[in-house]
Order: structure tokens, then C-alpha cells, then sequence
């Protein structure tokens, strides 16, 4: 999977803790400084201001401001079973390559062997993998070329299967429906801060599946150099814990 940060709130910590101070100031901050806005926050220089105020509103569970800071990421080849998970956030917006009109008809079912068009879990070919609800522990290296086989043998018949369907005049709508939920989907994202911060809470846990886990840390390290407090304090305060941002 690649992740790329297509666009994002420049400065958005400023427009968090312009929006938070707005909360409690008698002035009206769409008039004023961001100096002026920030006068009484404790700090010496304007960036212990941020780090004051950011982790104040974190710590106090204030986090309203935070969804006023967006960014939008381009993510290439996950599966569609990780597509179905991240998806179910429902105030992160989608745009998801259709498979309606992008046919794989061109696709060499050989390729997909070497890993074309369909995303090959780890545990296919890792004998010490441990996942959830797994039978057994760790596994022969004969196992290991037994799963790969049957692994792989499964999705390039699949592939040349939905190729003879869209031969026979199947619409790529319907002949879609043999393809493995494996298969390599392009998606556009766009999601607030705060609403990174709770994607991550589930996400990135131990619990999720290793492949949403992936793409969240990916995501994480672009929000590290984005919007450094606010992650700097997630990262070290808030990630991994038990509670829910939104529970
Ligand atoms: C490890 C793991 C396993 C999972 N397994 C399953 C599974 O087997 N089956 C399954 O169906 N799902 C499963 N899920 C998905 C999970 O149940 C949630 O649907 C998904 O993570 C979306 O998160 P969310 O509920 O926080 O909602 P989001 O859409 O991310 O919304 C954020 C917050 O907004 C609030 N909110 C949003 N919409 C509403 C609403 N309509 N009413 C009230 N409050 C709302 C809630 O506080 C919510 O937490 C799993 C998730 C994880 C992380």
C-alpha cells in the first residue's frame, strides 16, 4: 500500500487555538492578531502557547477545535476488506474506485501471482505470524508452501475467471462478484483532527487487523509533520489507551 497527503489546513494549529480561544473571549478573534488572540496563554514564545493550549483542550477532552484542521490522503492498493473497515467511520469522507467502471481486464492472472492486483496477507507465507482467532500457533515450513499454493492458486483462478466472465459480456459490475475481497482498491480520504485521533484510537490498536493498522500508522506520520502538537501529544498521551475519544 502506498499513502500520500494530497492536501491539508495549512497552519492548522493556528486555527485550532484560534477556534478554541474564540470559545472563551470577549473579543472576536476574526478581528484580532493571533498574537493578541494568544496573549494570555502561558508560554514564552508563540509555539509554548500552541503546546499549552493543545494540550489543555487533549487533556480536558475539549476536542471540538481540533475538527476545524482537515486532510485529505490519496491511499494506493489496499484490499477491499480494508477498505469495508475504514469506511465505517462515518464522518471521514470516501471516494473509492469503482469496480463498476475500472474493468481488470488487462491484468495478467500471472501477475497477480507476484502480486498484481490482489493484496497477499503476510501470514500467507510467514510461519510465525500470529493473528486473530488463529487454530495453531506457528507452522511447518510445509504448511507454509501448502497456503501459498492454495492461496494463490484461489486468486489467479479468480482473476481469469472474472476475465472470461467480462469475454462472455458479463458487465465488470457483475463479473466483480467472483473477485476475491483481497483485491487492490485506490481510495481518497479526507478527515478532521479529531477525527484522525479517534480513527487511530481504533485503528492503529493492537486489536485491528494488521493491514487498517498499517495504513493508520502511515497516516499518523503524516499528521506527526502536519499538525505536530496536537499528534506529538496524542502519540505520547492519548494512543493506546482503553478509553474512546468519541465513546
Ligand atoms: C477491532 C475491530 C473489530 C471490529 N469488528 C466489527 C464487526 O465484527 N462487525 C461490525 O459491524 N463492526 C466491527 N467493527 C467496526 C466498529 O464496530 C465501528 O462500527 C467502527 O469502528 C466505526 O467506529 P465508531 O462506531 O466509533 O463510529 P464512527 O463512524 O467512527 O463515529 C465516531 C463517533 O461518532 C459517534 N457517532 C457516529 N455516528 C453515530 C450514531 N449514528 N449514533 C450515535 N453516535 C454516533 C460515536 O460516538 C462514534 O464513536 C470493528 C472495529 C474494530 C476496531
Amino acid at each position: 500500500m502506498d499513502v500520500h497527503l494530497l492536501e491539508a489546513t495549512e497552519d492548522p494549529e493556528r486555527v485550532i487555538c484560534t477556534a478554541a480561544r474564540n470559545d472563551y473571549s470577549s473579543s472576536f478573534v476574526g478581528e484580532q492578531s493571533f498574537e493578541k488572540t494568544m496573549e494570555t496563554v502561558d508560554g514564552e514564545t508563540m509555539e509554548e502557547k500552541k503546546r499549552t493550549l493543545i494540550g489543555h483542550l487533549l487533556g480536558h477532552g475539549h476536542y471540538g477545535p481540533f475538527e476545524h484542521a482537515h486532510a485529505t490522503f490519496a491511499v494506493k492498493g489496499i484490499s477491499r476488506s480494508c477498505m469495508a473497515q475504514i469506511t465505517r467511520h462515518r464522518h471521514v469522507s470516501f471516494d473509492i474506485q469503482s469496480q463498476r467502471y475500472v474493468a481488470f481486464d488487462d491484468v495478467d492472472p500471472e501477475d497477480v501471482r507476484a502480486g498484481e492486483m490482489v493484496v497477499v496477507p503476510p501470514s500467507v507465507s510467514d510461519a510465525d505470524w500470529i493473528g486473530r482467532n488463529q487454530r495453531d500457533g506457528a507452522v511447518t515450513e510445509e504448511t507454509i508452501q501448502e497456503r501459498e499454493q492454495i492461496f494463490h492458486d484461489s486468486i489467479v483462478q479468480s482473476v481469469e475467471q472474472y476475465q472470461q466472465l467480462l469475454d462472455l459480456g458479463l458487465p465488470p459490475e457483475d463479473a466483480r462478484f467472483v473477485l476475491p475481497i483481497g483485491s487492490k482498491v485506490n481510495m481518497v480520504m479526507t478527515l478532521n483532527a479529531r477525527m484522525l485521533m479517534h480513527v487511530a484510537d481504533m485503528r492503529a490498536a493492537a486489536d485491528s487487523q494488521w493491514e487498517v493498522r498499517d495504513m493508520t500508522e502511515q497516516v499518523l506520520d503524516f499528521a506527526a509533520d502536519w499538525c505536530p502538537l496536537t499528534f506529538e501529544y496524542y502519540n505520547e498521551n492519548m494512543k493506546g489507551r482503553k478509553n474512546r475519544l468519541a465513546p
